[in-house]
């Protein structure tokens, strides 16, 4: 246990108690071969979790599947290990495996993952996505025509490539759909559909989602072919991450969040989430005042300067970085101490993601919400879909009076159902029964 990581939980509230992921089963019992084995042990991968205990055999098996597992557990070992398998047993130099996922970063992250894994073997991947300059599209088009072995793309741009017909995808044996839920989310349905069409029809198919709504089981019926269904926890916060929420009044966010990390060498990595791009540059601008060390990021960035922003964080050069949720979902940053939601997200799933940040894999961490007034009815929901009440921490005195805690109310309702009369009657509809939002996806 990382001694930081003790010393803030216990400075937060005494009766934190430590829970961690559980590991128990070893590699070798999985059936993996030995250079797989060899690249777990380079990897520095001790014990399985359980999306990979579930997940290979299944894959290995030759079986499609269908997984719903949340970022940080370990899912992208789960599928890239029983693929690699069957790839380094009968290496032949052609595309024999496509993944397709939402975000650049995330295509970039799952290629480094690759990378990590394949480093003594000969197999090579390519991560293709938008937004790069032509010699980027240059190379992709050489992998793409030269049969690179693995593929990981973003929807928009393979189909461009895929649009000047000279993609050769005849030997794509095995197809990976990661965080499928978020690519139908932004809008990729249609994408997805296409880009299968180029497909072998006698091939693989695994599709990987943190959470399964109707569309995505909809998507699979259509797609796999007698899939094995593993789940791991729907959208439930990683069992390391200790959660408290903090009640405040938006003045007191900003004083609060400063005294949090103010004088704490401790926490090297601080992940601020805002709601809103305009926000992230406000939050910005306040802390410099006493935190030298902090960058925001948003969509608001173009994709250089991005990367720029996440490499640095990643490389623990910027010790707080305030970000939209562009970063919630599949990001895979080390060792970040501290999450602080400087609002609620608007969807319950947002904030298991936001919260994921921390906490990855066996570690544990510690994540922190800001409740206002407004906020409590949302957060009130979010409590019920991860099933767990969130410990409410006193502000420090000197920030002064904190709002009380009443989530019985939505923002909208708020001081006018003041008469028993006017009082709604109905049933509320559960905060994680709503869909927020059902076509592209956007930062406001
Ligand atoms: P993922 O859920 O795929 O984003 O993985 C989260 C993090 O857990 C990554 O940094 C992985 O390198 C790490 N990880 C995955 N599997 C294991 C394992 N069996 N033991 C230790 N770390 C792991």
């Amino acid at each position: 246990m990382d001694a930081n990581f003790v010393n803030f939980a216990s400075h937060l509230h005494p009766i934190f108690a430590l829970k961690r992921i559980k590991q128990s089963m070893n590699f070798k019992e999985l059936g993996l071969n030995d250079q797989m084995l060899e690249a777990i042990a380079f990897m520095g991968f001790e014990k399985a979790t359980p999306v990979q205990e579930k997940a290979v055999p299944e894959i290995l098996a030759g079986n499609d599947l269908i997984a719903c597992a949340q970022t940080g557990t370990g899912k992208t070992a789960a599928f890239v290990l029983p693929v690699l398998d069957n790839l380094t047993k009968d290496h032949k130099h052609e595309t024999s495996v496509l993944i397709i996922v939402p975000t650049r970063e995330l295509a970039i992250q799952i290629d480094q993952a690759i990378q990590g894994f394949t480093y003594f073997t000969p197999v090579e991947s390519i991560p293709v996505y938008g937004g790069g300059g032509g010699s980027d599209w240059d190379s992709e088009k050489r992998a793409l025509t030269s049969g690179a072995d693995i593929i990981v793309a973003t929807p928009g741009r393979l189909i461009s490539h895929l649009n000047m017909g000279y993609v050769k995808f005849n030997a794509v044996k095995h197809l990976i759909l990661d965080e499928a839920d978020r690519m139908l989310d932004i809008g990729f349905y249609d994408d997805i559909i296409k880009i299968i069409n180029y497909l072998p029809k006698k091939r693989q198919t695994l599709m990987f989602s943190a959470t399964m709504p109707p569309k995505i089981r909809q998507l699979a019926s259509k797609i796999l072919t007698k899939p094995k269904e593993v789940s791991i926890e729907i959208s439930k916060p990683a069992e390391g991450v200790l959660q408290a929420a903090y009640l405040t009044y938006d003045t007191q966010k900003t004083p609060l969040i400063d005294s949090l990390i103010k004088d704490k060498p401790e926490l090297n990595s601080i992940l601020i989430f805002s709601s809103t791009k305009l926000k992230v540059n406000d939050i910005v601008r306040e802390l410099k005042k006493s935190e030298k060390s902090i960058h925001g990021i948003s969509s608001a960035l173009d994709q250089t300067k991005r990367e720029e922003v996440l490499s640095n964080f990643r490389a623990k050069k910027t010790r707080v970085l305030v970000a939209t949720d562009v970063l919630s979902r599949g990001i895979d940053i080390k060792d970040i101490d501290l999450v602080i939601n400087y609002d609620v997200p608007g969807d319950a799933e947002d904030y298991v993601h936001r919260i994921g940040r921390t906490a990855r894999a066996s570690s544990t961490g510690v994540a922190l919400t800001l409740v206002n007034e407004d906020d409590m009815y949302k957060f009130k929901g979010i409590e019920d879909f991860i099933e767990n009440e969130v410990m409410k921490i006193p502000l420090p005195p000197s920030l002064g009076q904190a709002p009380e805690w009443n989530p019985e109310q939505p923002k909208f309702a708020r001081g006018s159902f003041k008469s028993n009369k006017r009082k709604p009657t109905g049933k509320k509809k559960p905060f994680h029964k709503k869909r927020k939002y059902q076509g592209k996806k956007k930062e406001n």
